[in-house]
């Protein structure tokens, strides 16, 4: 059948981490909380249902915004809530980036920019990373039809952070927006929701599958001024966050106590990760994010992808053509980390 636009056809999709539904495996492919969320979050949701879901929810999710918006220094207008970051991200390529237009993204980093900038018959035109994860000064030239670039910071497979000075640099250089993925910006030490007051080109997405612990809800926002929201809102589907999400949601970014907790489990876990793969002899990267990017200069990396799979854990292998392999390890408990170390021990 060929009714389909030719970029659906010709494009091949994105495909989502593996997402068994054995809970006896120890999950460390997507990036997911290790621990529950606060419970504030169960109890929200309890709430909500016992209110009843006859009504539409909240177009704009206003209790949420007004929650963020104290959390983030900014007035409620300056954020739009999404159904995951994926769906911010989705919004922002509709509104910025037409047929034969160009995205721009770093390579590697997160795939989906890619599959959507083919969605809307766009070229995705990726700068390489310096082999030490910096990014030159090509990623903010000019060209024609260039209309959007995402920059994830921190990055994914790396973990790695652009600092902020230079991303302010890159987004004054820009002759287009630069939607800065924070996915994981909870886990860095810094972060980049100051450059969206100075610059209107500048807009920070934030979501709640990672240092939320709430990848199941699919929550996500944009930081943006408020004219460019005022446009986005436009382009989204007007119900995209249901009214469990929103209640879960905004209980969530109340407990800022409980992320702050969250966050000193995963990093110091972070660091027992690093150095035990380190002692492996693989070339692990310092990450900021929730994951390590483990390439090994001597040992192929598949097969120990493939044993520890057989082994009940599952990590992310990654082999970006003209880049290189590796093991993308996402932080989980230090139990379930010290248990693929030790696997890992067994085989190299
Ligand atoms: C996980 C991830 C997202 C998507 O998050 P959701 O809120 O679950 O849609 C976006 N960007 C990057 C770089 C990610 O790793």
């Amino acid at each position: 059948m060929s009714y389909f636009r030719p970029e659906i056809t010709a494009m091949q999709g994105y495909v989502p981490g593996e997402q068994p539904r054995r809970d006896d495996i120890i999950k460390l492919n997507t990036n997911e909380n290790p621990y529950p969320s606060t419970p504030a979050v169960q109890r929200a949701i309890g709430m909500a249902i016992k209110a009843g879901l006859q009504r539409y929810p909240d177009p704009m999710a206003d209790s949420f915004r007004n929650r963020a918006a104290e959390v983030l220094g900014v007035e409620p207008n300056w954020i739009l809530c999404g159904n995951g970051s994926d769906d911010i991200l989705t919004i922002v390529t509709r509104a910025f980036v037409g047929a034969g237009e160009c995205l721009r993204l770093p390579y590697p980093s997160y795939i989906l920019y890619k599959t959507l900038a083919q969605l809307q018959g766009a070229e995705a035109q990726e700068i390489r990373f310096q082999p030490d994860w910096s990014l030159s000064d090509d990623f903010s030239k000019a060209r024609s039809g260039l209309k959007l670039a995402f920059l994830p910071n921190p990055n994914s497979p790396s973990g790695t952070v652009i600092p902020i000075d230079q991303v302010r640099k890159l987004a004054t250089d820009l002759p287009c927006p630069l939607l800065v993925d924070e996915a994981y910006a909870d886990f860095a030490d810094s972060n980049c929701v100051a450059l969206v007051k100075e610059n209107d080109k500048v807009m920070v997405s934030r979501s709640f599958s990672k240092s939320y612990a709430l990848a199941g809800l699919r929550f996500g926002f944009i930081v943006a001024q408020p004219h460019i929201i005022e446009q986005l809102v436009k382009v989204k589907d007007s119900y995209n966050c249901d009214a469990l999400s929103i209640a879960g949601a905004t209980a969530a970014i109340d407990d800022q106590e409980w992320l702050a907790a969250n966050r000193a489990k995963i990093l110091a876990t972070r660091e027992k990760l690093t150095l035990g793969m380190r002692e492996l002899g693989f070339a692990s990267v310092d990450s900021q994010a929730n994951f390590v990017w483990n390439p090994h200069p001597e040992v192929p990396v598949r097969p120990l992808y493939l044993r520890l799979k057989d082994e009940g854990v599952l990590v992310r292998y990654m082999d970006y053509p003209g880049w290189g392999d590796g093991l993308r390890i996402s932080v989980g408990t230090d139990e379930q980390i010290e248990t693929c170390l030790s696997l890992l021990r067994g085989m190299i």
